[in-house]
């Protein structure tokens, strides 16, 4: 109407934003495809598979994950044919035999509902998300037999449905996949606006090593993770001290035993061609510099506590808003 004022409103404003209802369930094709995964391995990307072996349980999701791969996939040209040969392996997979969900597990899952619900909804209050990208239910699924071991978690977000996949237990894991869906949201909005070569200029090389050259999947995982693994629980990120003091107090016993059990680490020190923890004392900055420094991380740390600080102050704000005014500052030289 003329001549009344209007004030535009935020989404979180206007609409509050509903904690998903959650479920303990199962994806009997995620199972199955997980013992495929090597029968695929042309395609060169695993998680283009495990969404369209989602369609044999979600045929109704059909067109949007077409479209997902067409749009975030590009390289994976057949689609469809992919699709026929899982739809017939899956088939066979059936009548060789019955398999049986791990009923006990995700009962486990069913019983710890609420004190998940609990994470989601601190993270949903923290980051006041536009609700459209909330989904409106959530199924968890226990991924101890699923996930290979170097996954914590894997995630899909179709339509209103979210599922998570987490080991049986893993509330942090948990969490980290829903973040998913509030970070990828975000980021997808800035796609153009902040240069992949500076994203990956910041990174550690951690996630370099697991996400390649693909800035954006960095940037998610980096915002992601530096919330849910450290700022979420109030932990620092840890300094070059923090390393000095753990190698400290350490023996050559101890330093062979972490060497068997870090497959990363004796890597990166053979590199470098260190065999001892004597060396490794000596080389520790160099270690630090080298493989923990990230400052992309040490940023985003930075920006949580600005925009907790700024939260106080204005409770309405939004991390959207917030990131979207500081982005330049993240990426500043
Ligand atoms: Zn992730």
């Amino acid at each position: 109407m003329r001549g009344e004022i209007n004030r535009e409103k935020t989404a979180q404003e206007s609409e509050a934003v509903q904690i998903p209802e959650l479920q303990a369930g199962w994806e009997n094709s995620l199972a199955f495809i997980t013992g495929q995964l090597p029968a695929y391995a042309e395609v060169g990307d695993e998680e283009a598979i495990f969404n369209l072996a989602l369609l044999l349980g979600h045929p109704e999701w059909k067109e949007q994950i077409f479209s997902l791969i067409k749009r975030e996939k590009p390289h994976v040209k057949n689609a469809g044919e992919i699709f026929e040969r899982i739809q017939n392996s899956y088939a066979g997979w059936q009548k060789a035999g019955t398999h049986e969900p791990p009923l006990s597990k995700i009962s486990w899952w069913a019983e710890h509902l609420p004190q998940l619900r609990e994470k989601i909804a601190e993270t949903i209050s923290f980051f006041g998300p536009d609700p459209k990208t909330i989904p409106s239910q959530i199924e968890i699924m226990p991924g101890d037999t699923i996930l290979a071991q170097n996954h914590g978690g894997m995630s899909f977000y179709v339509s209103s449905t979210g599922i998570i996949v987490a080991r049986t237990g893993n509330f942090e894991n948990s969490r980290h996949e829903f973040l998913h869906a509030i970070i990828n949201p975000l980021t997808e909005k800035l796609r153009g606006k902040i240069s992949e070569e500076k994203i990956l200029e910041l990174a550690g090389i951690k996630l370099k090593s697991l996400y390649g050259n693909s800035g954006y999947s960095i940037l998610n995982e980096e915002l992601i993770r530096t919330y849910n693994d450290f700022f979420a629980d109030h932990k620092k990120l840890p300094t070059f001290e923090d390393m000095e003091r753990a190698t400290a107090s350490m023996d050559e016993t101890q330093f062979s035993k972490i060497l068997s059990q870090e497959p990363d680490t004796k890597k990166r020190l053979t590199d470098m061609n260190v065999k001892t923890l004597r060396e490794f004392k000596t080389r520790l900055k160099e270690y630090f510099n080298l493989y923990e420094k990230d400052l992309l991380r040490e940023r985003i740390y930075n920006l949580y506590q600005g925009f907790g600080r700024e939260k106080n102050a204005n409770p309405r704000i939004s991390f959207e808003d917030f990131l979207n005014k500081n982005v330049e500052k993240l990426f500043a030289e």
